[in-house]
């Protein structure tokens, strides 16, 4: 089964319920999903955004491949989790890559199906990238809430570059069969939800990487739009998160007969429209994401979009979660129930980086603007 357009939603929806049915199970800690990965590879999704596919970059589908993040979300967070970080990867290389390095990449994923991700955060002892002349450098120090951990084939990771020709900070992709295994702490992942994304703390220290491993020149990785604009990507995920809870707050009352009782009518009429709301806004950011890429002098405005997306649908989950809490008591949140395992997760996928500083920078955009007329009606210069 390979998607090649909407003929195959059917398809499409027996892959997010073999997902979404094993979700329970998962939820381990260092239970990584292959098996749904392995469904994700054989519904043709990992190469869903390449040249020549459905959801190719260049054709500007952003719409698209928001609801179907949200959609993988909904089943699971932890999968939705990494396979957004495989297609943040893919977007990054062709932003970025060069011809050569392109091919190499998109066979690897289209036919090795290798599996990407983007491994950027980090502590005290972050990753540099030592320059030992003839094109070869050597890495050392660490990452934190790398997700996919081993089982990514091709980590996109980031480290501060240190040679005498070059500064900043550099992407590279590691091809891990050809390199020092790199070495997982599994101590440091002991979240409260999100166990199956396995976000451990990755040690790079010690591999050894070729020139043509680099990706972009140094500090392409912070290039806007690019990097806040993506934003959206894991808004989508997170959306699909309160949408699981929606459903699983409908079926707890449905089955447990309080349908008829007006609080809990308007807490699920609350619920419906806050996450229909979320919704609007993935579509709106989809389509101006699209409509101002190509066009100069728009990467304030479709980083602010993205700004107050995220936000927005950050506050919806939250509101949902609230909601859904109230609706259900304590019962509603006691093991099987899956609305215990759902809260947990998006509890903890929401938390992304720098809240604070996403609404100060929409606030200081706003107040750049001579005037708020048509604020977001089209591309301003
Ligand atoms: C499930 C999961 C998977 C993840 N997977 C990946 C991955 O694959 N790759 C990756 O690179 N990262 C990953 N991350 C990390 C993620 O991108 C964020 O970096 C991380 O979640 C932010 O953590 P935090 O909330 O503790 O952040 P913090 O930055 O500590 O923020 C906490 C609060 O402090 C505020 N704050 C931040 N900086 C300051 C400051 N200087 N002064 C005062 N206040 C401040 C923030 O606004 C926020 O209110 C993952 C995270 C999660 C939860």
């Amino acid at each position: 089964m390979v998607l090649t357009d909407y003929t195959d939603r059917i398809s499409l929806h027996k892959l997010y319920g073999q997902i979404a049915k094993n979700a329970a199970q998962l939820d381990q800690t260092g239970c990584f999903p292959e098996q749904e990965f392995n469904y994700i590879k054989e519904a043709g999704l990992l190469g869903i955004t390449l040249p020549g596919n459905f959801l190719s970059f260049d054709k500007l589908k952003t719409k698209e491949l928001l609801m179907l993040l949200k959609e993988i979300g909904k089943a699971s967070l932890p999968v939705g989790r990494i396979y957004e970080g495989h297609i943040n990867a893919l977007y990054l290389v062709s932003l970025f890559a060069t011809p050569a390095q392109k091919e190499r990449w998109f066979t690897d994923v289209n036919f090795g199906k290798k599996l990407f991700g983007v491994w950027n955060t980090q502590e005290a002892n972050g990753v540099r990238i030592y320059d030992f002349g003839n094109g070869k450098y050597r890495l050392k120090g660490t990452k934190t809430f790398c997700s996919g951990a081993d089982c990514i084939d091709r980590p996109l990771v980031t480290g501060k570059l240190i040679s005498p020709n070059k500064r900043g900070w550099q992407m590279f992709i590691i091809p891990t069969e050809k390199v020092k295994a790199i070495r997982a702490d599994r101590s440091f992942w002991n979240p409260l939800g999100m166990r199956a994304s396995v976000s451990y703390k990755m040690d790079l220290s010690g591999i050894e990487l070729r020139e043509a491993d680099l990706l972009g020149p140094p500090d392409a990785y912070y290039q806007q739009p690019h990097f806040s604009g993506g934003a959206i990507r894991f808004a989508a995920v997170q959306l699909g998160g309160a949408e699981a809870i929606l459903e699983e707050t409908h079926r707890f009352l449905r089955s447990t007969h309080r349908t008829d009782d007006a609080y809990q009518r308007a807490r699920i009429a609350e619920i419906s429209y806050l996450t229909e709301t979320g919704n609007l806004w993935l579509n709106q950011a989809g389509a101006k994401n699209d409509d101002w890429i190509k066009k100069p002098g728009t990467a304030d405005q479709i980083v602010a979009y993205a700004n107050m997306t995220r936000t927005v649908v950050e506050d919806i989950c939250l509101r949902t979660m609230q909601l859904a809490e109230r609706s259900v008591g304590s019962r509603g949140f006691m093991k099987p129930n899956p609305l215990e395992r759902l809260h947990r997760d998006l509890t903890t996928y929401l938390r992304q980086p720098a809240p604070d500083a996403t609404l100060n920078s929409i606030g200081d955009y706003v107040l750049r603007q001579e005037s708020t007329n048509k604020l977001w009606d089209d591309a301003r210069r």
